[in-house]
């Protein structure tokens, strides 16, 4: 087999690409009939606090336990269910579970400070859907706190002038979070004009903070993170800084002053059960 590759040059078929764009059309054509026949679970990762090392929340992170290829993680499934569509549908439900899990554990849990849950929102559940109307709904049924919900827009999201919904669910007492802060091209103007109220730091910037043998530090890294982390209390919001993954990086955050963190140096996303552990330990895992 050879195929064109457009440019009038013949290259070899390549098996892994064929194999690729097959799973992507199985996925694809199932996404719809997956969410009702309930094949979606949700992990939860600690986010802890960089001051006192407490668990101060969890973000949900959603799985595709798919009966044929096993368990999903979303970098193979959310591209396709906001190209169909089927990401309203979805996300609703990831909505619903992790606000019923949060009150869950906060009912379980009396006598330790409530963890908010921060879920992530996709473009297309702000445009194509009642946004603003979901939450209210999950919240109401749930009997959630709204400041214990946070949700997690990229800045494409909220560049694309989402603003009103966004003032909506800020002025219900939702927060709202920038994720993958600093991938795109930030305009940080929008910043103070938007009803923001935390950045999440992309775990890009914090890979430079790694000075340990064999590591590859970029210094200019921490001068952008000290730089961001000023700015941002300047205009009122906190910091969560991604993909934590030493001791190391966890210590110049903090000294930097940033306000929490996230990574596999605390914990991996886990089941709902594990949260329910450290509830009950009171700390999270090497915090
Ligand atoms: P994200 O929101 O930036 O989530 C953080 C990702 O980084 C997660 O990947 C998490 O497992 C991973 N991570 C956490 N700590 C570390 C670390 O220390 N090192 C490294 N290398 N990685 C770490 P995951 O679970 O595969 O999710 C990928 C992306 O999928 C998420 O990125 C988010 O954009 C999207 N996603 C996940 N759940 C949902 C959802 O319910 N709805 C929507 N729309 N998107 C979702
Ligand atoms: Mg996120
Ligand atoms: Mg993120
Ligand atoms: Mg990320």
């Amino acid at each position: 087999w050879a195929k064109a590759d457009g440019k009038g040059r013949w290259t070899l078929f390549d098996p892994e690409r064929n194999a690729h764009r097959m799973t992507r059309q199985a996925l694809s054509s199932t996404l719809r009939a997956a969410v009702e026949r309930g094949e979606f679970l949700l992990e939860y990762q600690p986010l802890v606090g960089l001051g006192d090392g407490g668990l101060h929340g969890v973000e949900a992170l959603v799985r595709w336990r798919h009966p044929q290829f096993g368990v999903l993680t979303p970098n193979r499934f959310i591209g396709l269910a906001e190209e169909d569509g089927s990401i309203v549908q979805l996300g609703r439900w990831v909505l619903r579970t992790a606000c019923r899990q949060a009150r869950r554990w906060q009912l379980d849990h009396p006598d330790v400070p409530p963890v908010y849950v921060s879920v992530n929102v996709a473009v297309r559940q702000v445009w194509d859907s009642d946004l603003v109307a979901d939450v209210a709904e999950i919240l109401a049924e749930t009997g959630l706190a709204p400041r214990l919900l946070q949700l997690e827009l990229t800045e494409s999201a909220v560049m694309g002038s989402a603003g009103r919904p966004l003032q909506a669910l800020s002025d219900m007492g939702v927060r709202i979070a920038i994720d993958d802060f600093g991938t795109g091209y930030s305009n940080l103007a929008y910043l103070s004009r938007l009803p923001v109220s935390v950045l999440k730091l992309d775990g890009s910037f914090v890979h430079g903070f790694r000075y340990e043998e064999g590591a590859h530090p970029n210094p200019a890294d921490e001068v952008i993170v000290e730089a961001l982390v000023q700015l941002a209390h300047r205009l009122g919001l906190t910091v969560t800084a991604e993909c934590v993954e030493t001791s190391g990086q966890a210590d110049r955050l903090r000294r930097i002053g940033c306000d929490t963190a996230q990574g596999w140096l605390y914990s991996r996303p886990v089941a709902p059960e594990r949260v329910s552990d450290m509830l009950t330990a009171g700390v999270c895992p090497r915090a």
